[in-house]
């Protein structure tokens, strides 16, 4: 029997006969059930039409994405370190090719997810490359296909690679995670931010919110935690969770003049045209 893929958000549910009737995470208020109704695919429908491509965003990290446009459409991440390949947030399709590049590249050594709209088919991959997923304990009840693989991990940090560790934010889910890499942007440090900390379409602006399809905001006192949680960690660049959207330098900055200003549009209401000088 297949396994079920929500065509909506992209996760997957237990191989049956049927689909199953609801998908949990786009009757949540974070995500949606479409206007025609919940629908659904398999791996092989999904691989029939489509395919992933690769683009090598700086020396150790690749993004993989899915064409056409699949369900919410992030990226996937493959950083290359010396103990081993990390992939980060992850998407449905895990095509051929994409086995095969990776495999040549060495594996994986294991999988981190930031939030349960990219768990997606993690198991799958897991599977194909017989690595642990380490997700955040606290958005354990989203796991729509338990599996073996699945590490559940406590607390506010986890190192998963010399250099390579798991920060517990918050916000956007309960369990939302970024990756800080040291290694990342020459030495200088990268964040993986998922859309737990979302780049913007402009490149010097993040955001995050609680529903970015519904477009429902986060309070100020979440988005000063996860500004004071970043604070101690050094890094230049922010790669978000959607192909083209990074940071390419100043991150830390970019992070901490995006929450202050965002507080600030909490608190005091948005100026009159005309009010606020440009610039
Ligand atoms: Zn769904
Ligand atoms: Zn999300």
């Amino acid at each position: 029997m297949p396994i079920h893929i929500c065509s909506t958000c992209g996760t997957s549910y237990p191989d049956t006969v049927a689909p199953p009737p609801r998908c949990p995470i786009c009757e949540d208020e974070r995500q949606y059930v479409p206007r025609n109704g919940q629908a659904w695919t398999t791996p092989e429908k999904l691989g029939g039409g489509h395919v992933n491509g690769w683009r090598r965003l700086e020396p150790d990290l690749f993004e993989i994405h899915t064409h056409p446009h699949f369900a919410i459409g992030q990226r996937a991440l493959l950083l290359r370190t010396p103990e081993g390949n990390i992939l980060w947030d992850c998407i449905s399709l895990l095509d051929e090719a994409t086995e095969a590049l990776i495999r040549a590249l060495g594996g994986l050594r294991g999988i981190a997810v930031s939030h349960p709209h990219y768990y997606t088919c993690m198991q799958d991959w897991a599977r194909a490359f017989e690595c642990p997923v380490h997700l955040h304990a606290a958005d354990a009840q989203w796991v729509m296909r338990p599996d073996p693989a699945i590490r559940h991990w406590d607390g506010e940090t986890l190192e998963i690679a010399k250099g390579v560790t798991l920060l517990r934010l918050g916000g956007h889910f309960a369990g939302g995670t970024v990756l800080h890499w040291a290694e990342g942007a020459g030495g200088r440090g990268a964040l993986l931010s998922g859309d737990i900390v979302q780049v913007a379409p402009d490149p010097n602006r993040v955001s995050f919110l609680w529903s970015y399809p519904n477009m429902m905001p986060l309070s100020a006192a979440m988005v000063r935690r996860i500004a004071d949680t970043l604070a101690p960690w050094g890094y230049q660049r922010v790669y978000g969770g959607f192909p083209g959207r990074q940071v390419m330098a100043g991150g830390t900055q970019v992070v901490e003049r995006s929450a202050a200003r965002y507080i600030e549009l909490l608190g005091a209401g948005q100026p009159e045209a005309g009010d606020r000088p440009a610039g």
